[in-house]
């Protein structure tokens, strides 16, 4: 079965996230608009700035859109920036930023501060086989409070960081710390295609 995957594209690593998606089997399509997020199955959040990317959103008018849609059981998946726009409440943030929600999680923006600010490191994530993941973080947040809605798929291994919940999936979402469009290791999306099969039946 073909599902239709959007890449929200107002800011990030679209056309990678594209790239990843459609080696994956799915059919991926940047979303700018509500007629383009209507099309879609499901919905990649990239990395980028999430103050930005809210603000871009209602410029858009799609944040309600994407809102609804995340309501009514759409598959999303969120990278770095995208995990705190996928999270159902945020630390750090500026005022009045808002996320459009969904995962029961607190997130932490720009968490691992200065000395880890940028790193890579291997990590393993639940529902992704054949070994660890290279892990590229850029100024992003961590999870620190996880709901019982939500499930810890994927932590730090080692370094300063160890132990630090970087993955969490909650039925159809799937968010993480980390940037796995810049590795050229496809097998998170993977995953995310194989959870957008799924809920599709
Ligand atoms: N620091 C960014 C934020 O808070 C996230 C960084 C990223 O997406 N690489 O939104």
């Amino acid at each position: 079965m073909t599902v239709t995957v959007g890449v929200l594209a107002l800011q990030g690593d679209v056309r990678e996230h594209v790239h990843a998606l459609t080696v994956e089997g799915a059919h991926a399509v940047p979303v700018r608009r509500v007629r383009e997020l209507d099309a879609v199955d499901a919905l990649v959040i990239p990395g980028g700035e999430s103050t930005t990317i809210d603000k871009l959103l209602r410029a858009f008018d799609l944040f309600a859109p994407v809102q609804e849609r995340l309501r009514a059981g759409m598959p999303a998946y969120g990278s770095c920036a995208g995990m705190i726009l996928l999270a159902d409440r945020v630390l750090g943030g500026i005022e009045g930023q808002q996320t459009l929600g969904g995962v029961d999680v607190t997130v932490r923006r720009n968490a691992f501060g200065r000395q880890v600010d940028s790193f890579e490191t291997d990590l393993a994530v639940e529902g992704v086989e054949d070994g660890p993941l290279h892990a590229v973080f850029i100024r992003a947040p961590w999870v620190e409070e996880v709901g019982p809605a939500a499930r810890v798929v994927g932590r730090v291994e080692s370094g300063p960081a160890a132990g630090r919940i970087v993955a969490v999936r909650q039925g159809p979402l799937l968010v993480t710390s980390f940037h796995p469009e810049v590795t050229g290791d496809t097998r998170v999306h993977r995953l995310f295609v194989e959870i957008v099969r799924e809920s599709q039946g």
